[in-house]
């Protein structure tokens, strides 16, 4: 029998298959981030090189610079937050901010300022359930900022 793959923290992963996409930030276009190139030598995708990554990026509607999501359900909720704002039902986002914790850097997916000046952060989960890690960095978060993580 083969050991299922364990995650860190010796978790057994859930069914999980990331689906990264680029975004365009301008007309939120959406498109698939492709595997490397097959390398002929060992029959796998290889790692891309800057040129063929800078390519790739590059919006087929608007030629806009699209931003890298986790997933397509990380990209899908940057669509969503970016019409809010254009409706003005917020007043301000940014996009994977990193936050400083201890021993370690939290990368908050997103970072929303709402329309009276208050501050969320919305964490974006890929797959079901949470790590232990991502609840750590999620206490941490409320212990030293006094912000609550909402996960989407
Ligand atoms: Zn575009």
């Amino acid at each position: 029998m083969r050991m299922p793959r364990l995650t860190r923290q010796g978790e057994r992963h859930t069914k999980w298959r990331a689906n990264p996409m680029w975004i365009c930030p301008k007309c939120l276009f959406r498109w698939k981030v492709l595997p490397g190139p097959i390398d002929e030598k060992t029959k796998k995708p290889r790692r891309k090189t800057d040129k063929e990554r800078n390519a790739e990026k590059v919006c087929r509607s608007c030629k806009g610079v699209g931003l890298h999501c986790g997933s397509k359900k990380e990209a899908d909720y940057y669509a969503k937050v970016q019409k809010m704002k254009d409706r003005g039902e917020i007043a301000d986002f940014k996009f994977q901010v990193p936050f400083q914790l201890e021993g370690c850097k939290y990368i908050a997916d997103f970072v929303i300022e709402d329309l009276d000046g208050t501050i969320r952060v919305v964490d974006v989960k890929g797959y079901a359930g949470e790590t232990q890690l991502s609840r750590q960095k999620i206490r941490q978060m409320r212990e030293r900022y006094g912000i609550k993580v909402e996960v989407v």
